[in-house]
C-alpha cells in the first residue's frame, strides 16, 4: 500500500531521466536565490475589500522575474514593482508557444504568518513542464526560496479571513528573439500574485457537466500531463458551446471506450458504494493524459493515510482509493444501480468542486441523457465535506500533516 508521504517523484517521475540532457552548461550561472535584488515599490496599492475580489483580476504590488540567455545563464533574480513585460515581437512564445505555468496558494496561519501548501510538488511539476517544451532547466529549490521571499513581501495582500488566500502564478516563456522553428534558447521566468476568495462565496452549488466526446483535451503521447499554455486555448470553444447547452463545465471524454479524463481544469473523482458497505473512491490513473494535480495527490494520500495519523480517521465509511481507467458507461451503470455517493473535481483554485449532473449524447441514437448525483443539503457530499475541512485546516496551519504546510 502506498504511504501517505508523496515525494515529488510521484507527481513527475520522469524528470530526472529526461531533464539531464537539457541541463544548462556547467560553466553558465544557474538560478541562485542569494543573488536576489529587491526593488520595492515606493507607492503601494490600496487593498481592495475582500468581498469584491474576482479570481485572478487583482495583482499585488510586486513581481519576481529572471531571465536565461545562452551567453550568461540565469540572471540575478529581481523582485520589482508589478509592470508590463517588454518583448521582441519575434519571441518564440508568440509563435510556437513554449509557455507554462503553475498555480499555488499562500494561506495565513493562526499566528498571521504566510504558508505554502506542498510547494515542492509545484516546483517539480514546473520543471517537468519546462523540460517538455525544451526550455532551460532551473534549480527548483532556488526558485522556491525566491517565491517564499516574494510571498513574505506580499503577505499584507492575504485577507485574514478563512477561505481567503494569495494565488501565486509562476510562469515561464521562451523568449528567443528569432522566428526560425526551434527550441527557445532564451527564457523569462516570472511570478505574479493575486489575492483570492473562496470559489463558492455563497455556499456550495454542485456544477453541471457536459460530457464532451468530440473535442479532446489530451491524448496518449500528447502533453496533457504538463501545465503548458498550449493545453488550454483549445478548450475555450468547447467550453463556450457547453455553456450554450446549459452546462457549466466540461467532462473530458477520450476514445472509443469513453474514458473520463478530467473535469474542466480539475481532476475528476467519483465515490460509490461497494457490496460490503465500504466506499470506493476512483480517479483516473496518471497515464499521460491526466494533469498530476497536487490536490488530487493530497486527496489520495489523505484517504490512504494510516488510521492513526489521518485527519479522516473518524470518517463514517471505510474508504478504498483507486487510480484506474474510469468510463462514462461505468458511471452511468453505477447511477442505474443506485450506488453513486458523490462526484467532485479537485484543484488548487476550488480545492473541491461538487458535481451535480452530467449531460451526454448517446452517439447511437443522438439523444441527450443525464446522470444525476445524489443531492446534499450543504451542496457538498459527505466525503467532499471531510476532505475540504481536512485540506483547508492543513493549508491554514491549524492541523499538521506530513509537513505539507510550509511557512514562508
Ligand atoms: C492545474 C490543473 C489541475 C489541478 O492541479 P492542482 O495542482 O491540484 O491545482 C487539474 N487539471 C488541469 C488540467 C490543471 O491545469
Amino acid at each position: 500500500m502506498p504511504t501517505a508521504v508523496t515525494k515529488p517523484e510521484a507527481i513527475a517521475p520522469s524528470l530526472s531521466a529526461n531533464a539531464q540532457g537539457l541541463g544548462i552548461p556547467d560553466d553558465l550561472p544557474g538560478l541562485d536565490a542569494s543573488k536576489l535584488l529587491i526593488n520595492c515599490s515606493d507607492k503601494l496599492k490600496e487593498l481592495p475589500p475582500p468581498e469584491k475580489l474576482v479570481f485572478g483580476q487583482t495583482m499585488t504590488d510586486h513581481m519576481l522575474i529572471m531571465d536565461y540567455s545562452p551567453e550568461s545563464g540565469w540572471s540575478a533574480p529581481v523582485i520589482k514593482p508589478y509592470a508590463p513585460l517588454e518583448l521582441d515581437p519575434a519571441c518564440s512564445v508568440f509563435h510556437y508557444t513554449p509557455a507554462l505555468f503553475e498555480g499555488m496558494k499562500a494561506f495565513l496561519d493562526p499566528s498571521g504568518q504566510p504558508r505554502l501548501f506542498r510547494p515542492d510538488l509545484n516546483m517539480r511539476r514546473m520543471s517537468t513542464s519546462a523540460d517538455r517544451v525544451a526550455l532551460p532547466h532551473f534549480d527548483e529549490n532556488e526558485l522556491l526560496k525566491l517565491i517564499r521571499q516574494l510571498v513574505h513581501l506580499e503577505a499584507r495582500w492575504i485577507p485574514n479571513i478563512q477561505g481567503y488566500s494569495l494565488y501565486i502564478r509562476p510562469t515561464m516563456i521562451g523568449t528567443r528573439p528569432a522566428i526560425g522553428v526551434a527550441a527557445s534558447t532564451h527564457a523569462c521566468l516570472y511570478v505574479i500574485c493575486s489575492p483570492t476568495g473562496p470559489y463558492f462565496p455563497t455556499g456550495y452549488k454542485p456544477v453541471s457537466l457536459w460530457a464532451e466526446q468530440d473535442a479532446v483535451r489530451s491524448w496518449p503521447g500528447g502533453t496533457g500531463a504538463y501545465k503548458l499554455g498550449i493545453n488550454y486555448a483549445p478548450c475555450f470553444k468547447p467550453q463556450r458551446e457547453a455553456a450554450r447547452k446549459g452546462y457549466q463545465q466540461i467532462l473530458w471524454i477520450l476514445g472509443e471506450n469513453q474514458q473520463i479524463t478530467e473535469v474542466g481544469q480539475m481532476n475528476f473523482f467519483v465515490v460509490f458504494k461497494r457490496e460490503d458497505g465500504d466506499w470506493d473512491v476512483v480517479t483516473p490513473a496518471l497515464d499521460g493524459t491526466i494533469l498530476p494535480g497536487v490536490t488530487r495527490d493530497s486527496v489520495l494520500s489523505l484517504i490512504r493515510a494510516d488510521k492513526a495519523s489521518s485527519p479522516l480517521a473518524n470518517f463514517s465509511h471505510k474508504l478504498h482509493a483507486h487510480e484506474r481507467t474510469l468510463t462514462l458507461p461505468e458511471v452511468k451503470q453505477l447511477a442505474d444501480e443506485g450506488r453513486l455517493v458523490e462526484s467532485f473535481g479537485v484543484g488548487t483554485a476550488a480545492i473541491i468542486c461538487p458535481i451535480g449532473r452530467i449531460g451526454y449524447q448517446d452517439k447511437s441514437t443522438g439523444t441527450t441523457s443525464e446522470i444525476q448525483f445524489p443531492e446534499y443539503k450543504s451542496g457538498l457530499g459527505p466525503l467532499s465535506t471531510a476532505l475540504m475541512e481536512s485540506i483547508v485546516a492543513i493549508q491554514e496551519g491549524r492541523v499538521e500533516f506530513e509537513g505539507w504546510s510550509v511557512p514562508c
